[in-house]
């Protein structure tokens, strides 16, 4: 399952370029692209506990549910165990270190069918099949569409930062391009979870001019921030605040980046922003 099509000058290249240092981590990038990972995934989730319900009886796929948990301590642990098993870092980076002092030559053969292989080319060709191994490439058209497609069917919370009276959940797909209240004519909309409850409840205690706890002052703060993103950039700014784990910050670095951009463009660096929120966050949960 290639991407595009491989030609073996490129596979060659990769090899030649590829430095030691950086084996470990195109692995800890890639792995979790692969049927492997996916399965080795259930197994250790099951171990630790987490995984009950529907998928234990298969109705949902591994992939699923390793998507679920992107950078959570269970993926963490199964890349762990998956380098440990089934890699060898010391090893490759020695093979690496001795192609680049051309102590070891690269052949390049292309073959047009299965058949051809050799038997040892036959077995990797078979592991790649079967690990679903891809090279991940920048985010495309097509998977700039699917992300805005999940995104309109994403439900958001509006609430009117102004006047406090408006507090809807609605579907993105449904907003128009400049979101205002209805209730006050205000473009000042804070774009939050449908699940909070909070923000609400401290912007009236707010508005009452009634004493906030720095918990809620920080909660009152969040929502002001989104606000602000939404008055200035509407939907967009929306959009960007509701991908997965992209607080009013990197919401706002989305914005910036693709200001005055095609759509695809905007997508992809939302693409860009969420894969970075799985790649650091330490914890579990959104
Ligand atoms: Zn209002």
């Amino acid at each position: 399952t290639y991407p595009y099509f491989l030609q073996p000058e490129h596979i060659e290249s990769a090899i030649r370029e590829l430095r030691g240092e950086f084996v470990e981590e195109l692995l800890r990038r890639t792995l979790p692209q692969t049927t492997m990972y996916e399965w080795r995934f259930v197994h250790i989730a099951k171990r630790f506990g987490v995984l009950r319900g529907p998928w234990e009886s298969g109705k949902m796929h591994p992939r699923k549910i390793a998507r679920a948990y992107e950078g959570t301590l269970v993926a963490e642990a199964t890349l762990n165990e998956l380098i440990h098993d089934k890699m060898d870092i010391p090893l490759t980076t020695k093979v690496l270190e001795r192609i680049h002092a051309q102590e070891i030559e690269i052949l390049t053969i292309a073959k047009k069918k299965i058949d051809d292989l050799s038997p040892l080319a036959e077995v990797a060709v078979n592991q790649l099949r079967f690990t679903g191994f891809v090279i991940p490439k920048k985010p495309d058209r097509q998977l700039a569409e699917k992300v805005q497609r999940r995104l309109d069917k994403k439900e958001v919370r509006l609430i009117c930062m102004w006047c406090g009276n408006y507090n809807v959940i609605s579907k993105i797909g449904n907003l128009d391009e400049k979101p205002t209240c209805p209730k006050c004519g205000a473009r000042y909309l804070a774009a939050v979870s449908p699940f909070n409850e909070q923000l609400h409840k401290v912007l009236k205690k707010h508005l009452r001019h009634q004493q906030l706890a720095p918990e809620e002052e920080k909660i009152l703060k969040q929502g002001y921030k989104s606000a602000d993103l939404v008055l200035a950039s509407g939907k967009k700014a929306i959009i960007a605040l509701s991908a997965r784990g992209i607080g009013p910050k990197s919401a706002s670095r989305v914005l910036e980046k693709s200001y005055d951009k095609e759509d695809y463009e905007f997508y992809s660096e939302i693409i860009n922003a969420e894969k970075e929120y799985s790649r650091t966050r330490p914890f579990w949960g959104d």
